[in-house]
């Protein structure tokens, strides 16, 4: 899985976002013991047979499959009819803190009004013992909805070990998130309340609790910005957001955010999640910054690879912005100074890394933002939109994709967005 990180920052002179990419992680080894086995899909074979003592190991790792995955089924029933005794059952009793965690779990996700849990099991190995007294360890893939019933894809992957109980009953003795997973995810990990509204659900913890009304009412405001920006004219179902606490922030998702950075859009699969810095955040910056990540949720659902990180984050800045009056913008000194200053004349600034200053990162979003704001005030949004898809998500230079969207070549259309971005500093 390919994990890709948009993360977007406030120092203190204001605006600044920041795009990272996390290289691919490494497969995670596959364990010594037992030979690991690719699954079967449940819809592709029929069901195992129950196997006889001295039947061969294949025989019970089938049965074996089966049973982790109607246990799994019964567990996501469970959470999502609001019955946490059956949510635990399918842990093993004697796993005290594993089911403690999952109470926890199932609190958090309960309150997000979770809608749908589908699993697939991805792989089944045997790490101990013999037929009905092996212990297997089963990688899962799972894919929650948050505050809707079906939702862009969210992969989740996990490794669990399971032993029978009986023939019949699998119980679950540990789980772990996989390396990969982009883990841990807030409602694994803190006791979480939220709200969800029509467009958003919104996240944090207790300690929180007085400014969730607040935010959430913000997003659904936001919502209407980042939709008309979708990518295909889709937004997600639903904008999954979590308001962080500096602890949170640090430890959620396992990534590694620049200290000046202030959110940021993760992407879970197809889908994204959107992470706020409760501690850099005041009361009059969050709509700017919900409108900025969730534009990136609307316009790069599954993250992107793209290297045209002006027009990334220009449209989030641009959404950010909300139509307010650029001499509002609130790094237009920063970009002044660099526009005035080392700027090439190129809008095609490239991204601050992380040990940039704060100036510096703010003056590369603001040429950004300007020359987007540019195209859609000459151009219309509508086709500032269809040259994003066309250089974001179609890998078009931008040379390739002006004359037919803009029908002037790139070289004009340039020249035009740098007179604006001058003038404008
Ligand atoms: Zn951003």
């Amino acid at each position: 899985m390919v994990v890709v990180l948009i993360a977007c920052a406030i120092p203190v002179v204001g605006v600044v976002a920041y795009v990272a990419t996390r290289s691919p992680a490494e497969p995670s080894a596959q364990p010594t013991a037992g030979v690991s086995t690719k699954a079967t899909p449940k819809a592709s074979r029929s069901p195992a047979r129950r196997p006889n003592p001295g039947d061969s190991q294949a025989v019970f790792q089938n049965w074996a499959q089966d049973r982790v995955q109607a246990a799994l089924d019964v567990q996501s029933q469970a959470l999502l009819r609001g019955d946490l005794t059956g949510y635990v059952k399918v842990i093993d009793p004697a796993k005290g803190t594993l089911v403690a965690q999952l109470r926890k779990q199932y609190a958090s996700l309960r309150n997000m009004k979770i809608g749908a849990w589908e699993n697939d099991l991805l792989t089944i190995t045997a790490t101990g013992g013999k037929e009905f007294a092996t212990t297997w360890r089963v990688r899962v893939d799972g894919h929650p909805c948050f505050g809707a019933t079906t939702c862009d894809l969210d992969d989740y992957s996990m490794v669990t070990t399971w032993r029978l109980a009986d023939p019949d009953t699998a119980l679950m003795t540990s789980l772990e998130p996989e390396d990969t997973a982009n883990a841990p995810r807030p409602w694994e990990v803190s006791e979480l309340i939220a709200k969800v509204g029509d467009r958003t659900v919104v996240a944090t913890t207790k300690a929180y609790a007085s400014l969730l009304d607040n935010v959430a009412n913000q997003a659904e405001a936001a919502a209407k910005v980042a939709d008309r920006l979708a990518y295909r004219g889709k937004p997600p179902t639903k904008y999954v957001i979590f308001y962080a606490g500096p602890t949170e922030w640090k430890t959620w998702y396992d990534w590694d955010p620049p200290e000046w950075s202030g959110g940021v859009t993760i992407e879970v699969g197809d889908a994204s999640n959107i992470v706020l810095n409760g501690k850099d955040l005041q009361g009059w910056y969050i709509d700017n910054l919900l409108r900025h990540e969730m534009t990136h949720a609307a316009t790069l659902p599954g993250g992107s690879r793209s290297r045209a990180w002006w027009l990334i984050e220009g449209i989030a800045e641009y959404a950010d912005m909300d139509g307010a009056s650029v001499s509002r913008y609130s790094a237009i000194e920063e970009t002044k100074k660099f526009v005035e200053g080392t700027w090439d004349g190129k809008v095609a600034v490239s991204a601050p890394g992380d040990s940039d200053g704060d100036a510096k990162a703010a003056a590369a979003y603001g040429v950004a933002f300007l020359a987007v704001r540019h195209l859609a005030e000459k151009y219309g949004e509508q086709k500032m939109r269809e040259f994003f898809d066309a250089v974001v998500h179609d890998h078009q230079t931008e040379a390739q994709a002006a004359p037919a969207i803009f029908g002037e070549n790139w070289t004009t259309v340039e020249a035009g967005c740098v007179e604006f971005i001058r003038s404008s500093v």
